[in-house]
């Protein structure tokens, strides 16, 4: 098999409301956030809980045009992607490319941690879409 995603980082989960959701998943679940920003050049508002090795990363749409909150008007909230690490995003993304998956970024771009992002298009892996992230 080849070596190209490794553990599961992250969480994607879209949220009509951040605040009420922070209420859920931290208040009565017991997570811990431990970081929360907005992103306007992606328009959404994120916070990141803390569970063991992987994330959970709640996210709010910004305005009608945000891409999160159109997921949220097509599926309802819920789970949005699942994030993996990788050590060579650039590698990575060209065999997948090369191995005929369709990918949304054809080049990496700085995601909500500061970390170089690309996501592959959920056509192509059952319906999920999945983020990767370099370590
Ligand atoms: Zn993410």
């Amino acid at each position: 098999m080849p070596e190209r995603l490794d553990e599961v980082h992250h969480i994607g989960i879209a949220v009509t409301n951040l605040e009420d959701a922070k209420t859920i998943y931290c208040d009565i679940l017991g997570l811990e956030c431990i970081e929360e920003k907005t992103l306007p050049e992606r328009s959404v508002k994120v916070a990141f809980l803390e569970t063991g090795n992987t994330r959970i990363e709640l996210i709010e749409g910004i305005g009608e045009e945000s891409p999160v909150t159109k997921f949220i008007d097509r599926h309802g909230p819920g789970v949005h992607h699942l994030c993996f690490e990788v050590s060579d995003i650039s590698r990575v993304l060209a065999e997948l490319a090369a191995s005929g998956v369709r990918l949304i970024d054809e080049t990496p771009r700085p995601g909500a941690e500061g970390k170089l992002v690309a996501f592959l298009h959920p056509k192509s892996t059952t319906g999920v879409l999945i983020e990767l992230s370099e370590k």
